[in-house]
């Protein structure tokens, strides 16, 4: 079959079980039948709006300014069900970011929440497409803003026949990803309809998820790991249990009160439950799969889930966006697999139509137990970065007339095929989960300061996880309002903890800054 539809899954439950759950978010429960219902609903309204015509040859583009909650996945599913290509934006972003992804994107459409109407001042608003839609059912939405013109969002007809999802061809862009970029613009990650048809049914089998199946969902919509949560859950015809934004820290409860079976999140929220003696031995016995991954997940953080969900089975999780959520697979089962010396789990072998490898400088293979960067071919790499052709290029090598995608990541397989990633080849990092490059930090960072001399630096925990960043400035900084100034431009996850002003930066012998010597000022001042 060489169409598709990430909405297809849907469509199906809504005939074969129309009445069972596909998605739960503070005790509201939306059905098979109404997700489909409102996701045919929104796909009738965008394909009637007038620049769907004009734009039939190519893949009309839907922005999802929406939080995480049912209204958001209606969006997203409304998008998809349309044929178009989604792409997430989430509404905590500063409005200067937002209008950074409008201006790269060319949306055909916008759909927004409760909370993306709200943020639809004026100077947004100027920079949005025509047709906005507003996915919510809240009949005062249009009272929670007031400075634009309410006439100009649409609500939704009631319109309670189902049409069948827009089927795709493969090579169809099914959504766009933003992730941190060095230059200081964000980079648009554009995944298939192919690959994440490829990825979501792969993972389905692989985890083994079923139609009984109640998974936990706690990423944001621009976190390609919600690819995994939604569409895998919706996959096995099993259903998705938000974890409000506010209540992160009562995830346990969370789970034991929804009597959940399925774990999906980034290793730093077990860490932080656990750490916070929240984690109780025991506390998980329903959980029966546990999905880590995004990034390094640490040993100890392994034995306390071993305590609380003694019946899950454990899987670690590795990929970066560009290769469709997750190519690389380890579970867990009696002992722990660690990479000597560092405390981590490794990170497995490739899944299914995935293949990983360890490559030198000049692309050529390197045999087992030498380290080199993380190279991944198969049928789930994406086709490229959005507008950057050169970039796409240089990460994307073809090598002996196979595509590949160099990861950036520094590691190495052993003797027994298991691969261990030991942390980045350049300088991203990853906080919470948070994928950053330290240079579009420096980037912004150069602008705000009016000096070229910057450098940002993590700021490590015990364990070597980053918690945060320290900015260096080869000037006299005003901190305060440095950091407001970030504010405006940033995510919160990107704007640095602290300002270090220094008389001049360090540089080591090939003249570039001495990272090592700024960690070291960070020791020697207790940071
Ligand atoms: P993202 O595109 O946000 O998913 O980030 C991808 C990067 O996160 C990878 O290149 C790795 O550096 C890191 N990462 C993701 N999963 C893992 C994992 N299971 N173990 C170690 N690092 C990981």
């Amino acid at each position: 079959m060489n169409s598709y539809n990430l909405a297809d899954p849907i469509f199906r439950c809504s005939e074969d079980y129309p009445d069972s759950p596909a998605i739960v978010f503070n005790g509201q429960v939306c059905s098979y039948k109404e997700l489909a219902t409102r996701g045919s609903q929104i796909a009738k309204y965008l394909k009637q709006s007038p620049n769907w015509t004009i734009e039939i040859n190519t893949t009309p583009r839907v922005g999802i300014l929406a939080s995480r909650n049912i209204d958001a996945c209606v969006g997203l599913i409304g998008a998809c069900w349309a044929g178009a290509t989604y792409i997430p934006i989430n509404p905590k972003l500063p409005a200067d970011r937002i209008l950074t992804i409008f201006s790269m994107c060319n949306l055909t459409a916008l759909i927004v929440d409760d909370e993306g109407v709200k943020l639809l001042t004026e100077q947004v608003h100027k920079n949005c497409p025509n047709t906005i839609i507003y996915s919510g059912k809240n009949p005062e939405f249009k009272n929670t803003y007031s400075s634009i013109r309410a006439g100009s969002i649409n609500t939704l007809p009631d319109d309670q026949i189902i049409v069948p999802p827009t089927p795709m061809s493969k090579d169809k862009v099914a959504y766009i990803i933003f992730t941190s970029g060095t230059t200081g613009t964000p980079k648009g990650v554009m995944v298939s309809v192919g690959s994440a048809r490829q990825y979501i049914s792969t993972i389905k089998e692989w985890l083994d998820l079923k139609e009984s199946d109640k998974v936990l969902e706690t990423c944001e919509l621009s976190f390609d790991f919600s690819v995994h949560n939604m569409f895998s859950t919706w996959k096995a015809g099993a259903s998705l249990h938000i974890l409000p934004a506010t209540m992160v820290m009562n995830a346990v409860k969370f789970v034991q009160n929804s009597e959940l079976t399925v774990w999906n999140s980034v290793p730093s929220l077990a860490g932080m439950l656990s750490q916070m003696k929240i984690l109780q031995p025991k506390s998980l016995q329903n959980l029966r799969v546990t999905v880590f991954g995004g990034e390094q997940l640490p040993e100890s953080t392994v034995v306390s889930w071993k305590a609380a969900a003694p019946n899950s089975k454990i899987f670690n999780l590795y990929g970066p966006t560009e290769a469709t959520v997750f190519c690389m697979s380890q579970e867990i089962k009696e002992s722990i697999p660690v990479t000597e010396g560092r405390h981590v789990v490794s990170i497995g072998c490739a899944l299914p139509h995935n293949e990983a490898a360890i490559l030198d400088e000049q692309g050529q293979r390197l045999g087992n137990n030498m380290q080199g960067e993380l190279a991944i071919a198969g049928s789930q790499l994406a086709d490229g970065y959005l507008g950057m052709e050169r970039l796409t290029e240089e990460r994307f090598p073809v090598i002996d007339g196979k595509r590949w995608y160099l990861t950036g990541d520094l590691a190495f397989k052993d003797l027994s095929g298991n691969f261990h990633c030991l942390g980045r080849i350049d300088n991203q990092i990853k906080i919470n989960g948070y994928r950053i490059e330290l240079e579009e930090v420096d980037a912004h960072l150069r602008v705000v300061c009016g000096v070229d001399m910057v450098c940002s630096v993590a700021l490590l925990q015990a364990d070597g996880t980053a918690k945060g960043i320290v900015s260096f400035v080869a000037h006299e900084a005003d901190e305060g309002r440095i950091i407001a100034a970030l504010k405006a431009k940033l995510p919160s996850y990107m704007v640095p903890n602290q300002i270090i002003s220094l008389k001049e930066m360090p540089y080591n012998p090939s003249g570039k800054v001495n990272r090592h010597a700024l960690r070291q000022i960070l020791e020697y001042r207790n940071i």
